[in-house]
Order: structure tokens, then sequence, then C-alpha cells
């Protein structure tokens, strides 16, 4: 947002919480509609750099069976490439870029966001500093880009209430590990119950390897259960925790309970989401981001959706007047972002995966006994379309232009 902003001219600063930004997370994709806005901010090669290009998402059951195969970013006949990326190495760029761009002292790390108040002629934010004191920061125009649990988006709508948690526990981790379907492909296997996700997100020490990214998604409590809470978020996990889930995944190219078994560390992480919101302007003060709407982690649109959101606020605010360029912003992406979170809940694109697991429990012979090409094509496809990543252009399951494949 800082960094569209700083493009078209207009002015800016950045409160960020906490004290000391470093480069924390584990795999994201970039997909080829998000890479675009990066492309034009500048930014596209250095991260390019530190990724790696996918080629391929391949969707299976449980045993390794093909379910699905899409080619991805410029061999997908996209017009720009797919990156499988370490998230902290994005977030890196973007801090960097924005204090390298931005005039000195516009980035403020240590601000936490308590409180606001509005008038005709501005906005006053109110934010308690680390060292305990507080701060009035004044501006035409207060954007909350302050994640799941956001602040600002608790004082528009203090009786919100809790995250919505369906019961199913992420475990995300990154290893060194050797070169498995070509180095470049992104695999999402099994069920909704139990899943597993990989794909490597930066090339490895040798040329044998890659720094390759897991997430096992396991069904731990009933859909009632309450959300565990906060600190129970992006904990340590535990292998006891993690392994029966891991174990039932069976893919003839990769030893997962091996690939878990060798990362040193991962995360524990509750897969949460909130119900869309019924608006998320006031006047001069909006949402943005998965403070506007968290969403499940599936068909990679978190980020995405992020960044989306920023390009499209910040050019309406280079056009027309803050309040007006508000209310737009919201009517632009405020229908969008809740469809796709309403579709991520029921599973995403990843849906194919449950119907086959529903209907084939112990794989298949063929795959159409399981699901037919119009489903597929439906629900991959329909996704596809939703995100705002393909348009009308040809979309046919299991297949995929080579189109600029090694360019
Ligand atoms: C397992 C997993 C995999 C994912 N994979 C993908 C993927 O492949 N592709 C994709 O596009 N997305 C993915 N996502 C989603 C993605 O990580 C999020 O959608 C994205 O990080 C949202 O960005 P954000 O800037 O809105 O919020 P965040 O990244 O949560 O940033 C919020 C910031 O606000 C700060 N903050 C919080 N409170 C305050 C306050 N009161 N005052 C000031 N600052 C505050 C925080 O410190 C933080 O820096 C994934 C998520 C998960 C959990």
């Amino acid at each position: 947002m800082a960094l569209s902003l700083h493009q078209l001219g207009i002015a800016c600063m950045v409160f960020e919480a906490t004290t000391e930004v470093h480069e924390i997370g584990v795999g994201i994709n970039i997909l080829p509609h998000s890479a675009r806005v990066l492309m034009s901010l500048g930014i596209f090669g250095e991260l390019e750099e530190l990724a790696i290009r996918t080629r391929e998402l391949r969707y299976m059951n449980h045993l390794g069976q093909r379910i699905w195969t899409g080619k991805c970013g410029l061999w997908g006949g996209h017009d720009m490439p797919q990156l499988s990326i370490h998230r902290g190495k994005l977030h890196g760029v973007l801090w960097r870029t924005a204090q390298a761009r931005l005039p000195a002292g516009s980035l403020r790390t240590g601000h936490r966001l308590k409180s606001f108040d509005q008038d005709h002629g501005g906005v006053t934010a109110r934010f308690r500093r680390a060292d305990r004191t507080d701060a009035d920061e004044r501006g035409c125009v207060l954007v909350g880009a302050d994640g799941i649990h956001s602040v600002l988006r608790s004082l528009l709508h203090p009786t919100e209430g809790a995250v919505r948690w369906q019961g199913s526990q992420l475990w995300r981790g990154a290893v060194e590990w050797p070169v498995f379907e070509g180095g470049n492909t992104m695999m999402i296997a099994a069920d909704l119950r139990t899943k597993l996700t990989v794909y490597p997100i930066a090339r490895g020490r040798s040329v044998g390897t890659r720094l390759t990214n897991w997430i096992v998604n396991g069904k731990v409590a009933s859909s009632t259960t309450p959300p565990p809470p906060r600190e129970g978020w992006s904990r340590p996990g535990k292998l006891d925790d993690v392994l029966p889930f891991a174990k039932r995944i069976r893919l003839p190219f990769l030893d997962v309970e091996a690939l878990v078994r060798a990362t040193p560390s991962f995360f524990e992480y509750p897969e949460c989401d909130r119900d869309p919101l019924p608006w998320w302007t006031q006047g001069r003060v909006t949402l943005l981001g998965d403070a506007a709407h968290p969403m499940y982690p599936t068909g990679s649109n978190g980020s995405a959706q992020a960044i989306l959101d920023a390009r499209c606020l910040a050019k309406l605010l280079s056009e027309m007047a803050p309040e007006v360029a508000l209310r737009a912003y919201e009517t632009e992406r405020l229908p969008k972002t809740a469809e796709i979170v309403r579709n991520n809940r029921r599973g995403g694109p990843e849906r194919v995966l449950d119907l086959v697991a529903e209907r084939a429990p112990n794989g298949f012979e063929h795959l159409e006994d399981a699901i037919t090409p119009a489903e597929l094509v439906d629900i991959v496809g329909g996704y596809a379309r939703m995100t705002g990543l393909i348009d009308n252009h040809q979309f046919s399951p299991n297949a995929g232009s080579e189109r600029q494949a090694d360019t």
C-alpha cells in the first residue's frame, strides 16, 4: 500500500506494532494477478531471485493418484510467472524497498494502534508505543492493514467477536530437501480433513536440493469448539501431533514422514477466518488485507487479495477525494473478497480433493469414476475466475498451454 501510494505521489506513513521487523514465516505463493502489481512497483525481479518459478500445481488423493494438474504462471498462459517464496523474504523486500523509497521517518515500528477519532478535516490515530508512551498522529485517511486480529476492525465492528474455527490445525515448516518432480511443482494431497501442501520456495545449498515448504492440515477438534486463544497461534509444533496426519499421506516420490521428521522446527497455527463484513469503511477510515477479509489459506489468495486491495485503493485515492475513494474501494473490493472467503471455507479449488475422497476413499482405477471433467472445470476453473486469476481464456482440466514455458 505504501509503495503504491508513493509511486502515485501520495505521502503516507506506516505504523507497525512490532519493534523489529524479522523475516519470519514459511512459504507463500505470489500468483500472476498479484505478481503484476509487484512488477509495476519494480520489485518483481528482486523477488524472483529469491524464489522458485512454479511450473505446475497438482492435486492428488492420499495415495498420490493424480486428480488435477494445472500449469502455472507463464507455463499456464498467464502474462506473469507464479512465484513460490519464503513469506519473510517477500516481507523483507517490501520493507527494505519502502525504507529506501519513502522519506526518512515514514516507517515507524513499535506503534500499536489503540483508537482513532475523525472529523471533516481528517483522522487522528492514537498509538501506544513500545516504550509505553502514547502518540497521536493526524492524517487524511486511516487504513487498517493490521491482520486477522485487527484492532481497527474491532473498533469499527465492536460486536463481531472471535475468529471462526472449524477445528483444523495447520503445521507449517520448511527444510532443505532433494528435488522432486522437476523442482518447481506445487502439490496438494489427500482431503480437507487431512491435507498436505508441499512446494519448493528457494534454491538449496546444492543443485540437487531445494528449500521445501510443507503444510499439514489435521482436524483436531469439532467445528463447534472455540478457537485456541491468541497465545496458541504460531507456536512451535510437536512431532507427536503432526505425524499421525502426515503418515496417512503416501506419495510415490516423496516420503512425507521423513520430510516432517527432518524439519528442525515447525509451527502450529489454527486455520481460522472471519465472516465477511457488511462494510469496511467509515468516512476516512477503512480496512485492507487480512484485517478486511481473513480467509483460509486455500487457493493461495490471502496475500494476493491484500496486494490487489492496496493497488485498487491507492489508485482511487490518486483520482478522487478521500471519502469518495474509500467508498469506491469498498464497492469494488468487498463483494469480490467476501465471495472468496465463503468459497475458501468450503474448500476453494481444493474441494475436488474432498469430492474424490468421499466417492473413492481407497483410491480409484479411473479418475472419471470419482469426479467428472466437468466438475473439475467447474470447481477449479470457477475459482480461478472468481479470484481474478483468469478471465475467460481457455481453461481445461489436466492440461495447460506450454506457451513461453522456459522464458
Ligand atoms: C499457512 C498459510 C499459508 C498461506 N499461503 C498463502 C499463499 O500461498 N498465498 C497468499 O496470497 N496468501 C497466503 N496466506 C495468507 C497470507 O499470509 C495473509 O493473507 C497475508 O499475510 C495478509 O497480509 P496483511 O498485511 O493483511 O496482514 P499480516 O501479514 O497479518 O500483517 C499485519 C501487520 O499488522 C501489524 N499489526 C497488528 N496489529 C497492529 C496494531 N494494532 N497496530 C499496528 N500494527 C499492527 C502486525 O504486526 C503485522 O505486521 C497464507 C496464510 C497461512 C496461514
